[in-house]
């Protein structure tokens, strides 16, 4: 770990402190140029006694504004203190999660893993513009059929086509002569370049694709391609599996990572993140962002400071040793819940090192989906699957519960006589 590390609540908030400090303040400064402040007055008091022991209500108060990217290139000096806290966040994913080279990335704390996937689809589709003089319909981005919709959204919004591959349905795989079949169709109805979306943790399964699978496929096909990895769900929790198959910045097919510190992290909304390798970004510089000092490489326009430190917050409270522990007893919950479920001879898919069980559906009633907000697969008439998510929040006696009321409902409710 070259960054990430624990901090006591005295340092976090000194930090803090320290980095909204050496940005502008609204209330004591001049500045005469921004359409921003501090919040409003009225309602927000930034003289609240209780401010002083909050550091981070007191940045949300302060309201920096982290338009652009701050791993290149110059940023906003107004925020420059808070700036500084991004980048260190950014720096333990990239660097000590992810395992990429010291100052070898760019990224950002974006709105969220839907921005984070369709920056990563921009930057690549531009990037087969940019160098290979491609036309949008050569362009083809390639994902199971358990990828999440942020990923057809981008494609509508991009113009470029998605490519859906059909899954194993008990192991949630792809299989390679599907794969292979399906790229070798494309090509021939003209697709030349292709943008992978690898999921590291599907939103319904849990289920890790293989993105080594893609690159042999696609290199043997002899066409262009980059690889994103989407980790919105599981870039919190696959990383610290000691046995995992290295899906991070150390294989060198794997351009970009999104994370959503949101979920797993805990972390409020508006803190998805962006990372990708070096010399990429700029293929998404809109030109035009000139009243912004240093460069708009990103998707989203302003956004909160608040929240970035809220990112850091949160991992150099834990820092890698207790978050591993965090994520350590979830994973104990989950098995917990598989062997209850063996017992029942409830059939699930669940992959040993994720904190999502998807049950089959047939032995679920709809009460029971409706007293435990268990989410189904789809929601059209038709559904195969229930899921539930082992969050913090999720424990052994709410699962009691739950196992409980399924063997009830076995005996007394009317569709399973
Ligand atoms: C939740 C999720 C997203 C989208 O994230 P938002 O933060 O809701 O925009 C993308 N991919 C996966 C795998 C997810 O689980």
């Amino acid at each position: 770990m070259k960054f990430w590390k624990k901090y006591s609540s005295k340092e976090l908030s000194q930090k803090i402190n320290q980095a909204i400090k050496s940005n502008v303040n609204f209330s004591t400064d001049v500045s005469l140029g921004y359409p921003a402040s501090k919040l409003d007055g009225n309602v927000f008091y930034d003289n609240a006694p209780f401010l002083k022991d909050a550091p981070l209500l007191k940045a949300f108060v302060a309201n920096p504004n982290h338009i652009g990217c701050h791993t290149i290139g110059e940023s906003e000096r107004a925020f420059k203190g808070t700036h500084e806290l991004e980048r260190e966040a950014l720096n333990v994913l990239a660097v000590d999660i992810f395992n990429c080279e010291t100052n070898a990335y760019d990224g950002y704390i974006a709105t969220g893993g839907t921005e984070a996937n369709i920056q990563a689809l921009w930057v690549y589709r531009n990037y087969f513009v940019n160098n290979f003089n491609a036309s949008f319909d050569e362009i083809a981005i390639v994902s199971s059929e358990d990828t999440h919709y942020s990923i057809p959204k981008g494609s509508n919004l991009l113009g470029i086509k998605n490519l859906s591959i059909p899954v194993d349905f008990e192991t949630r795989l792809i299989d390679r002569d599907v794969l292979k079949n399906a790229i070798e169709k494309a090509k021939n109805s003209g697709k030349k370049y292709f943008i992978v979306v690898s999921n590291m943790g599907t939103t319904m399964f849990g289920s890790i694709d293989d993105p080594n699978l893609f690159a042999e496929v696609l290199s043997e096909q002899k066409v262009e391609f980059k690889i994103h990895i989407d980790g919105a769900f599981g870039g919190f929790i696959y990383p610290f599996n000691k046995e995992r198959q290295a899906i991070d910045f150390s294989n060198p097919h794997i351009s970009s990572i999104t994370i959503d510190a949101h979920k797993m992290l805990q972390a409020p909304y508006g803190t998805g993140v962006f990372l990708s390798r070096k010399e990429l970004i700029h293929n998404v510089l809109t030109k035009e962002a000139q009243y912004v000092n240093g460069m708009d490489l990103t998707l989203c326009g302003s956004r909160s400071g608040a929240n970035a430190l809220a990112v850091w917050m949160i991992l150099f409270s834990y820092g890698p040793h207790r978050w591993f522990e965090k994520i350590n007893i979830l994973l104990m919950r989950t098995k917990w819940l598989c062997e209850q479920l063996d017992l029942l001879g409830i059939e699930y898919y669940h992959h040993p090192k994720m904190n999502i069980v998807t049950m089959k559906s047939t032995k679920i009633s709809k009460n029971i989906e409706e007293k435990f907000d268990l989410v189904p697969e789809t929601h059209d008439g038709n559904n195969k699957w229930y899921k539930i998510v082992i969050m913090d929040h999720v424990e052994i006696n709410h699962l009691e519960d739950l196992l409980d009321c399924i063997k009830k409902s076995w005996t007394e409710e009317p569709e399973f006589q």
